[in-house]
């Protein structure tokens, strides 16, 4: 069987550093923990282009409602079938997707050739991306694709615009990639160098020692790699759809509003939100540094 991978679509390098002012104005959570490193690093001195590899791209916590435009427009069946795979974050996560004709936000395109393949940039970067572009590519989509390719594929590349960056490579994945290729195609698909190759991809992190939780190979954001790359030539996947991990960080990120009404302000309901939205910020560090 034929897999679908992922490729990972950052900004133009020239766009990099205003769509980080973007993504922390619009959520100061993205902030990178800077303060953090320069203590650690006494004489570290970040420049605007090191703050903004390291700012993540979430939306907020007040939630996302993005519009939604098809930019070949497929057919309505279509069309119902990818928003509807898009909403599934809506489960546990105050997110949604709604058509648009007008102005849309998120522009889908299923468009081959050099911009071709399965990718969508990253959160608040689409922001960033001229009007008459896609921000989300879904070469080849069609009514006749597998339902699970939906699950696997759409979703993913939701994630991205959600703001859900690639999780690291397990060791195990790690191991099954060769690294001349790897490093090859990282510096011809994102132009990363080698030194980027080895800390994004090729360097397993100890997750045990990242997070609390279980260990979380199914993520549907893990990387997504195609056999071109892989000693045995199969391609790697990556989780097969949002998994309860998955689920409950887009519940911490876009926290649905609470159905009962307003909330009477004790010491106790302060000292837990005030708890959680630390919580928060402290996960979407991690998730910056991992980038
Ligand atoms: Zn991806």
């Amino acid at each position: 069987m034929d897999y679908i991978t992922c490729t990972p679509k950052r900004l133009p390098a020239e766009k990099l550093v205003a769509a980080a002012k973007t993504a922390t104005t619009i959520n100061p959570l993205n902030h990178a923990p800077l303060e953090r490193l320069i203590r650690l690093m006494p004489g570290f001195a970040p420049t605007p282009e090191h703050i903004a590899v390291v700012t993540s791209k979430y939306w907020g916590l007040q939630g996302v409602k993005l519009t939604v435009g098809f930019m070949d427009n497929p057919e309505k069946a279509l069309k119902q079938r990818l928003l509807l795979h898009m909403n599934a974050w809506a489960k546990t996560a105050n997110v949604t997707f709604v058509e648009t004709s007008t102005d849309p936000q998120v522009r889908v395109a299923r468009t081959g050739g050099d911009n071709g393949g399965y990718w969508s940039y990253l959160g608040t970067d689409i922001l960033h991306i001229p009007k008459g572009q896609q921000t989300m590519n879904l070469e080849n989509f069609t009514m006749q694709m597998r339902e699970s390719e939906f699950h696997r594929v759409v979703r993913h590349e939701t994630g991205h615009t959600l703001g859900f960056p690639h999780e690291h490579l397990r060791k195990g994945l790690v191991a099954k990639l060769d690294v001349a290729k790897t490093i090859a195609y990282f510096e011809r698909t994102q132009g990363w160098s080698e030194a980027e190759v080895r800390a994004q991809v090729l360097k397993p992190i100890n997750e045990a020692t990242l997070r609390g939780t279980a260990d979380d190979a199914k993520s549907i954001m893990c990387y997504q790699l195609p056999g071109t790359i892989t000693l045995d030539g199969k391609p790697i996947i990556g989780g097969l759809d949002i998994d309860a991990t998955d689920y409950n960080f887009a519940a911490l990120i876009y926290p649905k509003p609470k159905m009962s009404g307003p909330t009477p302000k004790t010491p106790a309901n302060k000292t837990s939100a005030k708890k959680a939205s630390k919580k928060t910020a402290k996960k979407v560090a991690r998730r910056a540094i991992k980038r």
